[in-house]
């Protein structure tokens, strides 16, 4: 294992958010003074002797990385955590974090409209191995209190929601959570540290897709798991060494190279989010915006307590699926594709696309919902193709 760095997390407290982005471990080059920490390919590291790391020295790059050192300290820095963990994709960290915080039998809490792809693992992976869970409304944590399942071990949000960006009391949701002795992890990937720290409102686990925003360019898939617990963390790392789903040192650069920009990124998403949703709240072939700013918008006021800014995800309904269907066939600018996060604007439908596995579920969507990941280009260019399609819906 690297040693920290003398820019480790435990050094910085006093540091800005965007100062941490750019410098916790990445302190130039001890050797040869690279202001940018080198790519290690090496999958294995000479030792002096038998059972002999160098100083600071790895072992096998499974088990650990310089690249790897630099992405967990940086991103735990970020989350106000002790501990984080790099893993190859979102699903990795979210599989890890559940082998490692679940007891035999234990179950999960997940807020009503998670991430599908989580839904699919919690159902379809951990449910069949012996973990039940429960669909659960935590915009209502009272009602979580007086129906909390026995055997949950584990509440699982994301705030904002995806789809539907419906925004969660953290603090309040821990309380309740803490009281019956279960865990909170918040899948803070839609926030980013950025606007929302978990951790600091009594969450014990944060975990991430880092393929969205934290990375923030379309160009790597990765994931990401941050703690304080510091018995969780052994186990994390355990098992993160032994499972093996770790990212490469060059998806890893690039993860890094993206996080150094997310601060000025968030603030560049939020404010043409905010010029697409004034669009879209007056337009007639428009029924309903979700944007965690609106002030009728569930959630409002935790958001507007707990996060710095709105974010960057905006979704509205149509009149129906046929409709939904035809604007995002129409936009130029929004791509039709899944994923969200980047700094080019996406646009497409839950129902059909990213939210399908959840049809029939507890977790299905409404048929005329579009969602957009509203990008960094110039604002007047996205309203403009946006109001293009919906115009042409008549
Ligand atoms: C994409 C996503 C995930 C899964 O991450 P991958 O990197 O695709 O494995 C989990 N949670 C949320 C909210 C996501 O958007």
């Amino acid at each position: 294992m690297g040693e920290e760095s003398e820019l480790g997390s435990g050094e910085t407290g006093g540091w800005g958010f965007d100062t941490r982005a750019v410098h916790v471990g990445q302190a130039p080059d001890p050797r040869t003074g690279a202001v940018v920490p080198p790519i290690t390919l090496s999958t294995t590291f000479a030792q002096d002797g038998v059972g002999g790391l160098r100083e600071g020295g790895y072992e096998y790059s499974r088990s650990g990385n310089p690249m790897r050192s630099a992405v967990e300290e940086c991103l735990a820095s970020l989350e106000g955590a002790d501990h984080g963990f790099s893993f190859a994709s979102g699903l990795a960290a979210e599989d890890v974090l559940l082998r490692a915080a679940l007891p035999s039998g234990g179950g999960v809490v997940l807020g009503n409209d998670a991430y599908g792809g989580t839904y699919r693992l919690i159902d379809k992976v951990f449910r069949p191995a012996g973990h039940p869970w429960w669909a659960a409304d935590l915009t209502d944590p009272a009602g979580l209190d007086e129906a909390f399942p026995e055997g949950a071990s584990i509440v699982w949000l994301e705030t904002p929601t995806n789809p539907l960006l419906t925004c969660i009391d953290i603090e309040a949701i821990a309380d309740v959570a803490h009281r019956h002795g279960a865990m909170v992890v918040v899948d803070n990937t839609f926030a980013t540290p950025y606007l929302q720290t978990p951790l600091a409102l009594g969450a014990d686990v944060v975990v991430h897709s880092a393929t969205k925003y934290l990375g923030g360019h379309s160009d790597v898939v990765g994931g990401f798991v941050a703690t304080s617990d510091a018995e969780l963390a052994g186990t994390l790392r355990f098992l993160q060494n032994a499972t093996g789903a770790v990212p490469s040192p060059f998806d890893l650069y690039l993860l890094l190279r993206g996080v150094k920009t997310l601060g000025l990124r968030m603030d560049r998403h939020c404010s043409n989010a905010r010029a697409v949703v004034d669009l879209l709240v007056g337009h007639p072939a428009v029924r309903r915006v979700r944007y965690p700013q609106l002030p009728d918008h569930p959630g409002h006021a935790a958001a507007a307590r707990q996060m710095r800014d709105f974010g960057g995800m905006v979704s509205f309904e149509v009149a129906d699926e046929e409709s939904a269907l035809a604007v995002v066939a129409r936009t130029e600018l929004f791509t039709l594709a899944e994923s969200l996060g980047a700094v080019e604007s996406l646009i497409e439908h839950p129902a059909r696309m990213t939210h399908a596995s959840a049809a029939g579920s507890a977790l299905e969507v409404p048929p005329g919902l579009v969602r957009l990941s509203v990008g960094i280009e110039s604002p007047n260019d996205l309203v403009a193709d946006l109001a293009a399609a919906l115009d042409s819906l008549g």
